[in-house]
């Protein structure tokens, strides 16, 4: 588990099957057809989807499946590190990008866009840090208005 681990926390790509199986297998969980399809949906999701949004798009596709599904597959999948859970506001979004990145939040419409910061990816942290606790990890998040929202609010200006 611990070498698959690491494996799949450096690439943060998808899987093929065969190794999604076999992470599933040493679990001990059962990969469905249902979590394949869930997998393969957040896997290729550039926008941070929350599991609403998700299951939106799946029921299309599947029309047998339950909201309740998409949140129990996608808690399994952070559980097995193959993705992410970001919490901007009050709300839970899930990502399959695992590697070092930071996010630009609008405050209208809750649009999530990856950051990359190399130069703060390289800063020290403050020593005092270390008298508070173990540092895991640590991401910036920027908060603003995209380029779309405001385009639309310099629409509403002029007419
Ligand atoms: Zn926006
Ligand atoms: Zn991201």
């Amino acid at each position: 588990m611990e070498n698959d681990q690491e494996k799949i926390h450096k690439t943060g790509t998808k899987l093929s099957l065969e190794d999604l199986r076999k992470v599933f297998d040493k679990a001990g969980l059962r990969l469905t057809h249902q979590r394949i399809m869930i997998y393969n949906a957040i896997m290729e999701a550039k926008d941070h989807p929350s599991a609403e949004a998700l299951y939106e798009r799946l029921k299309k596709e599947v029309p047998t499946m339950s909201l309740d599904t998409v949140y129990r597959t996608l808690a399994t999948l952070e559980y097995l590190g193959l993705i992410k859970r970001v919490q901007v506001f009050d709300y839970i979004r899930f990502e399959p990008d695992l590697s070092r990145h930071h996010h630009f939040v609008c405050k209208i419409c809750k649009k999530i866009i990856d950051v990359k910061w190399p130069q703060f990816d390289s800063l020290t942290l403050p020593k005092e840090i270390n008298l508070l606790g173990k540092v895991l990890d640590h991401q910036v998040e920027i908060r603003g208005i995209c380029k779309e929202c405001l385009c639309k609010k310099e629409e509403t200006k002029t007419t």
